[in-house]
């Protein structure tokens, strides 16, 4: 399975990509986790990220191509893979396209999770993951069995700094800007499906087994 996520902050792409990595055991590459452990480790390429990050503004397109490079290129992504917040700009999809194609292999499927700015900002603004594990919670959705504290490692759980109101609604207006036409993208290839992002975690679920059912990737 060689799948990108596609779809607005918010859409339930990381959420999927979990499950489907672990179910038909490939990679999850997601690059905002990338560079968030950048930032925590206060390397350079973090301390360079985390500016924009905090921002909701995008990652020079150099940064994150050097950071993903140790992950797109050797052997490791032959096994299959899960592309989450990866491409994000029309050169970071060329840069995807020449490395795949020096490896003789391509994009089988691009998923693009349709969302609506209403769901994309109740997901986000109740979002809480933890400090210590990163486990992602939600205080309507998936709360945490106690109030602020991770059910898997009592860690403290905290809002992402970009979770923030004004922060998200920059994000949205990036996507729309510079990520959202990697649609057209991927359409022109033949490889686009869509999915309805608004639906609860399980049913959106459903929906891409259906898809993956279809075109023979299960
Ligand atoms: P995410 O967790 O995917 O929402 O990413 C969080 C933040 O990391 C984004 O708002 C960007 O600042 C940065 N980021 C993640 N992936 C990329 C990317 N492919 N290109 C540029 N910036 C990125």
């Amino acid at each position: 399975m060689r799948i990108v996520l596609l779809g607005p902050p918010g859409a339930g792409k990381g959420t999927q990509a979990e499950t489907l990595s672990k179910k038909y055991k490939v990679s999850h590459v997601s690059t905002g986790d990338m560079l968030r452990e950048a930032v925590a480790s206060n390397s350079p390429i973090g301390i360079e990220a985390k500016g924009y990050m905090d921002k909701g503004e995008l990652v020079p397109d150099d940064v994150v191509t050097k950071i993903v490079a140790s992950r797109l290129s050797g052997d490791g992504l032959r096994e299959g893979f899960i592309l989450d917040g990866f491409p994000r700009t029309e050169n970071q999809a060329k840069s995807l396209d020449e490395e795949l194609n020096k490896q003789g292999i391509r994009i089988e499927m691009a998923l693009y999770f349709r969302t609506s700015e209403e769901v994309s900002i109740f997901r986000l603004t109740g979002r809480r993951v933890c400090r210590v594990c990163g486990a992602n919670f939600h205080i309507k959705n998936i709360p945490p069995k106690s109030e602020n504290v991770c059910d898997y490692c009592g860690g403290k759980l905290i809002q992402r700094e970009d979770d923030k109101k004004g922060t998200i609604l920059k994000r949205l207006e990036v996507y729309k800007r510079q990520t959202r036409p990697l649609i057209d993208h991927y359409k022109a290839k033949g490889v686009l499906k869509e999915v309805n992002g608004d639906l609860e975690i399980k049913e959106a679920l459903k929906g891409l087994f259906v898809i993956f059912n279809e075109a023979h990737l299960a």
